[in-house]
């Protein structure tokens, strides 16, 4: 049985950041323009593209399902605003090595006419079962807005959460300059705190907690107040401490409950399911509201852009029109990051489109957060072990990267590794450990993935042969039905040839 402690506990290892957000938080919520051209990447999460349900030259509407989830993990995409399909194609996305997918592009019409809906009205939510809440919210098209991207609905499949006893809001946003929750949590709590509501209703759970990083001050007396106003909700709200990765998911949950998410398991194994702030109010949009995920509060800052704050961007517009609506780079601005200085990634191109995982644009400047510094061989020191929170054993992983060693990678448990960049953070010796695991994590993938085929093919071939043997037997046995010859026959009758043969020899002999 999983219980809430009464006071959370470190999940271990950890580093104290600078967090650089308030920059990004001095003004409201900026609504970014509706741009011209909207690029709806078919797949934007973890798990199965969606099937477009449009072609080029249609009208959609804004809110319109375009396209359909396929399969159990798989997510359906809306028009993010009204107007023409103008193609199906493939287009870059955001990604560090260019990678292109199949995008549908609609050219809007600036009307932004929202589509008309006899869905169910399920503002009484407390009055829908379970199971109709989950179909909403997974025919809305939400996946994880903290950057994982796990298609929401699928935690809340009747029957897999069974034995869910902690509804976890994760609040925490640990990772600086990224102030997106926090934004959302001062301009919409009523709204965050009916969409926990609905959440412990789908799951039917009582344990419901908020926890939140004990430096965000004003954001934790906004929400103190917002869930004393709906004290029947029974949210409890938990302080945690500021250590980066403090927001990651299996690190919050350990220092709420005291228990740890096994290294092969999910959370809901341990009977937690945890939602990310963003995820929360786009439920309450989905289920009150009755509105898909077409849009997010995505977060744009950093020394390299001239206005940072936070802005409420369509799901497809291009991250360079919102860089405009910033006030342009700044004269300081170096390289442009999807995500935070820890974990996001490099973008060579910033004509990518917001996806549905973009919690944040930072434009990185001269003299950027750690700083470049020049690599410097390992002195063996230890310090990146003892910040590393999934345990792991960071310089093992470095050399063994280095020469890539797949399987003492694996021994080394290379794939618990959350990326969560501690490592490299600490090291005295600026050596790009993150980076080198990626790379070893997808060549791994890579290897896996060509074993697979060779594997594959080689099955092809031998289903190839024994088809052709079959195939071969079918043959003889059809002949040997037509002439009515069984094999003894045919052996009987060969021998009889060949006596016959040696008769005749003779007889000829004899008679020479
Ligand atoms: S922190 Fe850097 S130098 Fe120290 S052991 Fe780890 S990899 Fe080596
Ligand atoms: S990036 Fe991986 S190895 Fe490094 S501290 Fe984080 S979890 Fe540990």
């Amino acid at each position: 049985m999983i219980t809430v402690l009464e006071k959370p506990v470190p999940f271990g290892g950890g580093v104290t950041l600078p967090p650089y957000k308030s920059m990004s938080l001095e003004s409201d919520i900026v609504t970014a323009e509706i741009p011209s051209l909207l690029t709806l990447p078919l797949r934007q999460h973890i798990g199965i593209a969606a099937e477009p349900l449009v072609a080029p030259g249609d009208y959609v509407q804004t809110g319109q399902v375009i396209a359909r989830s396929r399969g159990f993990v798989s997510a359906p995409i809306h028009a993010s605003s009204s107007g023409i399909v103008r193609e199906i194609a493939d287009y870059e996305v955001p990604s560090p090595s260019h990678e292109v997918t199949s995008c549908i592009v609609i050219e809007t019409d600036g009307k932004d006419n929202w589509i008309e809906n006899n869905a169910q009205s399920m503002a009484d939510y407390t009055s829908i079962s379970p199971v109709k809440l989950q179909e909403r919210i997974m025919q809305s098209g939400i996946v994880g807005l903290g950057g994982a991207g796990f298609p929401s609905g699928v935690k809340l499949i009747p029957g897999l959460n069974l034995d869910i006893e902690l509804l976890l809001i994760n609040a925490a946003e640990c990772e600086p300059y990224i102030s997106c929750d926090e934004a959302l949590i001062r301009s919409h709590v009523n709204e965050l705190i009916t969409g926990v509501d609905i959440l412990a209703h789908t799951l039917q759970v009582d344990a419901c907690v908020i926890a939140i990083e004990e430096n965000k001050t004003e954001a934790i007396e906004i929400l103190r107040k917002g869930i004393d106003e709906h004290s029947a909700s029974g949210i409890e709200l938990k302080l945690i401490s500021n250590l980066y990765p403090a927001g990651g998911e299996r690190q919050l949950i350990k220092s709420i409950t005291g228990v740890a998410v096994p290294a092969d398991g999910l959370p809901v194994d341990i009977g937690v399911v945890c939602y990310n702030v963003g995820t929360v109010y786009a439920v309450k949009q989905a289920v009150v509201d009755d509105r898909p995920l077409v849009s997010r509060i995505v977060t744009v800052s950093g020394p390299g852009i001239n206005k940072p704050c936070n802005m409420h961007v369509r799901i497809g517009t291009p991250m360079s029109a919102l860089i405009e609506q910033c006030g342009g780079y700044s004269e300081d601005f170096e390289y442009l990051l999807m995500g935070g200085p820890m974990m996001g990634i490099r973008l060579h191109n910033d004509g990518v489109p917001i996806i549905k995982t973009s919690n944040c644009l930072l434009a990185a400047g001269q003299a950027f957060f750690n700083g470049k510094q020049e690599e410097q061989p390992c002195i063996r020191c230890d310090e990146c072990a003892s910040v590393c929170p999934a345990a792991l054993q960071p310089q093992q992983l470095h050399w063994h990267s280095k020469v890539f060693n797949a399987e003492r990678l694996q021994d080394f448990r290379l794939f618990d590794c959350i990326e969560c960049g501690c490592c490299s953070y600490v090291c005295p010796s600026h050596i790009p450990l993150v980076e080198q695991y990626r790379l070893a994590k997808s060549s791994i993938w890579e290897q896996r993935r060509k074993q697979l085929e060779s594997q594959e093919s080689r099955t092809r071939y031998e289903i190839r042969q024994e088809r052709e043997r079959q195939r071969a037997t079918a043959k003889t046995l059809q002949r040997d039905k037509r002439t009515g010859a069984s094999d003894m026959e045919r052996k009987q009758q060969e021998i009889a040839a060949a006596v016959n043969r040696v008769k005749q020899k003779r007889e000829a002999r004899d008679q020479g």
